[in-house]
């Protein structure tokens, strides 16, 4: 898997800046059956298919046996597709038996619809928990939140999945806009790294979290110059004296079990408005929110 894969939540650019991530490597791509951004994805990887890891979701209403394999044929016709690489769950579903949804990706493996299967939003004991329900084909990966600003899953997430061969793919790698990231950088340390490397502030954000082993970034950008910076982040790594300069002075989050717990609770629609919210306010209030 390239080590940096395109996001497409909330994607509205076209195949032109997917195609253009492709063209300079970034030849992996992330999405889910509620992005609505399937179809997209489907148009850009047609006549290159083989080349592509293509990752998509299943989202939690769909967990229970009788809907997913519905779920996973309308995924592969809205992308174009006989096979998904990646088939993840979206977030956990407490209401249905983790077993139940894990035997029915299982399935999907045998009847070659998907390669590897992975999770999303998982914590440690869940992950544990999905280990030890699927059986015959191993959790590959949990889609995770991590960047510079939030580093909730150094809290043991990290180093478990790193110890059990489970590769996280760090989704909002970029904390959903540079300006989220520099209001957590008083000292402008990002932008020191970044000229002391000759790379831009991005791409600065998005080595620290390859630096780490078995980590993957999936920023989206909607411009082709946007991808194309985030694929610049590839190939090279920053030093050991910058990663340090990054760990003391970014003021970054770890979100604690509850937090984590809230955030499942709380409606995706909800979170949004809350975010639109927090970004209207002064700088140093939007740190405290975010
Ligand atoms: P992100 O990638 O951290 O940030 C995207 C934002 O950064 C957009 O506003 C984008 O602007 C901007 N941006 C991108 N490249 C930039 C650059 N080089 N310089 C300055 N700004 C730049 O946030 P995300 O979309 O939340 O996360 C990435 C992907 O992770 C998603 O698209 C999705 O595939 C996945 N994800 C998964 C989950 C989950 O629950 N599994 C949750 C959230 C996200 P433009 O749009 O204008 O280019």
């Amino acid at each position: 898997m390239p080590e940096i894969g395109l996001g497409t939540w909330d994607y509205h650019g076209g195949v032109k800046p997917l195609r253009a991530g492709f063209e300079r490597g970034a030849l992996f791509v992330d999405t889910a059956e509620s992005y609505g951004s399937e179809p997209v994805v489907g148009e850009a990887i047609r006549g290159r298919r083989n080349e592509i890891f293509l990752a998509t979701k299943v989202s939690p209403e769909h967990f229970h046996r009788r809907d997913i394999q519905k779920a996973a044929d309308e995924g592969l016709r809205r992308l174009r597709t006989d096979y998904i690489d990646l088939y993840q769950l979206h977030q956990p579903n407490s209401g249905v038996p983790i077993a139940e949804t894990l035997g029915a990706i299982e399935d999907l493996v045998e009847a070659g619809k998907v390669r590897f299967i992975g999770v999303s939003n998982f914590s440690l004991a869940q992950i544990k928990q999905a280990q030890q329900a699927s059986r015959k084909h191993p959790i590959a990966a949990n889609q995770v939140r991590y960047s510079v600003v939030d580093r909730t899953i150094e809290g043991g997430l990290l180093q478990y999945c790193q110890a059990n061969h489970v590769s996280i793919i760090a989704y909002s790698p970029l904390s959903r806009g540079l300006s989220r990231t520099l209001d957590c950088d008083p000292e402008g340390v990002l932008a020191e790294v970044a000229r002391a490397k000759g790379k831009t502030i991005a791409q600065v954000a998005l080595n620290w979290c390859l630096c780490k082993e078995g980590v993957f970034v999936i920023p989206k950008g909607n411009s082709v110059a946007h991808v194309i910076e985030n694929c610049g982040a590839s190939g090279w790594r920053l030093d050991p004296v910058h990663i340090r300069m990054i760990d003391e002075k970014i003021k970054f989050n770890r979100r604690s079990g509850v937090q984590m717990l809230l955030r499942q609770l709380v409606p995706h629609s909800m979170s949004g408005i809350a975010l639109r919210v927090i970004q209207r306010l002064p700088r140093r209030l939007r740190r405290r929110f975010s």
